[in-house]
């Protein structure tokens, strides 16, 4: 569009000099039509090119994956596709191989290595013990170990407002004084914070098989909020979390899936308005995005689009069958990509889609630039590179603006 405009304006202002007068005589006049004609082929060479983007030319980035299957199979798929991963380590003691941080975070160190830094890696830690005297003291050890050895974020989990206690039986809480040293360590060394809090509205529902995340509730009921009524409600979840972002201005936080308002982009939106160092993912939500009005998601995205990642929460284990997840990321990719990119029609679950044709600097920004806005290590842990810390000191409190290069 903005491309059309100038165009279409350089060619009037060229005419309206040509009809008033005619200082440069016929030769000028040639000139000025040739010079005409440039400019508009130029801009039409440009529209052709925006249209003929593809993933693969955009140098992608997944912002949310765990890859914990050091195989060459997946080296090779990330060098075909031009992609580059953050390798999330998580602590979930429900999840087969997910149970502690420090076997994760040698695995991912050795695919970051495997994969000539086409897979950056976000460290984690466990949070059980929170109330043992000298925690904050003990996790920033651990946190500064992963930091030397090059985990450009940290991933903090759901456990935090669903399921953790104080020895009194309060819930806790994002916002409790114990994660405050944390945090400050976090952002005085440059790295992001990468907030899975809360879950799907569908947690605190009863299962319905219509919707995207019937499956998971089905076979993990101890996520299952509905069947747990004591435990505190979403609203006051997310509450906890917005007064921690609010909190510590200078970290830059990621809210994982959406931040948990996968259903509703106006409250994505009103957290955006409010909290400039707050960005989300779209990592196991796309789904939920294609439920929503294709107008709004995309006039969300559009307004908003220096703040939403890119990313798929793809899983590949040592257990799983490569080949097959292998042809699962690809197809996921190919989806997301037809999702955001074209205005094709795709089908998911039984739901009929139209993409939502986002305009090429929208979708550069989506599948790449934001990544690295959001998680400067990314732009330090490029392929056949060393693992580097981002420099570190002089955070900004609106990153998302700083550091982009258009593409
Ligand atoms: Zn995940």
């Amino acid at each position: 569009m903005t491309d059309d405009f100038s165009g279409r304006r350089r060619c009037d202002s060229f005419g309206r000099r040509i009809q008033w007068s005619n200082p440069v005589g016929w030769r000028g006049v040639r000139r000025l039509i040739l010079l005409t004609m440039f400019i508009v082929g130029v801009t039409r060479v440009s529209n052709a090119q925006s249209q003929k983007l593809t993933f693969r030319s955009l140098s992608p980035i997944d912002a949310h994956a765990h890859s914990f299957n050091a195989a060459s199979e997946f080296y090779a798929l990330l060098d075909r596709l031009n992609l580059r991963i953050l390798n999330i380590c998580v602590v979930d003691k429900y999840e087969r191989g997910y149970e502690e941080a420090a076997p994760q975070h040698a695995k991912a160190l050795e695919i970051f290595h495997g994969s000539h830094g086409r897979a950056a890696w976000c460290s984690t830690f466990d949070p059980q013990d929170w109330e043992s005297p000298g925690f904050a003291d003990r996790t920033i050890q651990g946190l500064d170990k992963t930091f030397q050895d090059g985990a450009i974020a940290v991933k903090i989990y759901k456990s935090i407002g669903m399921e953790l206690k104080s020895k009194d039986g309060k819930y806790l809480m994002l916002d409790n004084p114990v994660f405050a040293p944390l945090l400050e360590f976090i952002a005085e060394h440059n790295r992001t914070l990468v907030a899975h809090i809360a879950e799907p509205s569908a947690a605190w529902k009863p299962l319905d098989p219509a919707s995207p995340h019937y499956s998971y509730y089905k076979a993990n009921p101890d996520w299952h909020m509905y069947l747990h009524p004591e435990r505190p409600s979403k609203e006051a979840i997310l509450a906890a979390r917005d007064r921690m972002v609010k909190q510590h201005p200078k970290l830059r936080v990621v809210g994982a899936h959406l931040g948990s308002m996968e259903d509703d982009v106006d409250q994505i939106a009103r957290r955006f308005d409010a909290l400039p160092n707050f960005a989300v993912d779209t990592a196991a939500r796309v789904p939920d995005l294609m439920l929503q009005p294709r107008e709004k998601v995309r006039a969300f995205l559009i307004k908003y689009q220096d703040r939403v990642l890119y990313a798929t929460d793809l899983v590949s284990m040592p257990w799983d069958k490569l080949a097959e997840t292998m042809k699962h990321w690809e197809e996921e990719y190919a989806r997301d990509w037809k999702f955001f990119a074209t205005d094709e029609t795709l089908t998911y679950d039984g739901h009929t889609v139209r993409g939502l044709a986002l305009p090429a600097p929208g979708i550069r920004k989506l599948f790449h630039n934001n990544a690295l806005s959001w998680i400067p290590g990314l732009s330090n842990s490029s392929r056949g590179g060393k693992s580097k810390a981002p420099s570190s000191g002089h955070l900004q409190t609106r990153p998302f603006f700083a550091n982009v290069p258009c593409l």
